[in-house]
């Protein structure tokens, strides 16, 4: 019998409303999966979606309130100088730097991931960039960076122009004893980046402390950041997890 439901394909829009509303739903439901991967560590991390008419000004989670309970009204909207437009809650000011100055040093990302998980703190402790240990690995083969320039909380606007600038144009950065650092075209491929970045720094540290690894070549690492590492496949692979996120907990969607 074949199956009721359509396969995924990327999405178009008609007017801003419906792209905007798109986004913010796709931001709740990445915050519940960063919940549900257990991605939260008190009120650290953020993940923001520019808005498609205001492009200085973007939606992020409300400081305080708990990923696993976000909802898509709950999304606060802040513009350019820091400043909460739509909601009632504050903004994380670490979020505001950090993200501010990557959407604005990257015209082409759309969205912005960053959390204190466990495994991608850990691995940046030791300041290094990830290697081609597995096919999943290679999504950051020659695409992520390293800023191993830790200086406290980041609450300098000036700190968030070097986070931007060490990202360069990588879909990834690495930063030193904080945690992981994603962007993306649309919200669902900044969040599959930071989900399977994440894992990346897991499977590295089970395999060090395991033995001694063996990368991929130059070669077929290269061939496979094409395959896994394109920002269709990123945007492909978080579809399975909203289908999954929206079904379990359809609340995440009130508007
Ligand atoms: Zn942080």
């Amino acid at each position: 019998m074949a199956s009721d439901r359509t396969p995924h394909s990327f999405p178009t829009f008609e007017n801003a409303e419906d792209e905007r509303r798109h986004r913010k739903q796709r931001l709740a439901a990445a915050f519940r999966l960063f919940g549900q991967f257990g991605f939260d560590e008190g009120v650290a991390g953020h993940i923001t979606a520019r808005d498609p008419e205001r492009l200085d000004h973007f939606w992020v989670n409300p400081l305080g309130m708990n990923f696993k309970q976000i909802r898509v009204r709950d999304r606060i909207l802040v513009n350019h100088e820091g400043e909460v437009v739509d909601g009632n809650w504050p903004v994380n000011r670490a979020a505001f730097v950090i993200h501010s100055q990557v959407h604005a040093a990257r015209p082409d990302v759309i969205a912005a991931a960053h959390a204190h998980s466990v495994y991608g703190k850990t691995w940046s402790s030791l300041r290094r960039p990830l290697d081609p240990l597995t096919q999943d690995a290679c999504a950051f083969y020659g695409d992520h960076a390293v800023f191993d320039n830790f200086t406290g909380v980041v609450l300098d606007l000036e700190e968030g122009k070097r986070i931007a600038h060490a990202l360069g144009d990588n879909k990834a950065a690495i930063l030193a004893n904080h945690g992981l650092l994603t962007v993306g075209q649309s919200v669902d491929e900044a969040a599959w980046w930071f989900i399977t970045m994440e894992r990346t720094c897991q499977a590295q540290l089970l395999a060090e402390a395991a033995g001694t690894p063996v990368l991929i070549d130059a070669e077929q690492a290269e061939l496979t950041a094409a395959q896994v590492g394109h920002r269709s496949s990123g945007w492909y692979s978080f579809q399975p997890l909203y289908d999954w996120i929206t079904a379990q907990q359809p609340d995440l969607l009130e508007d």
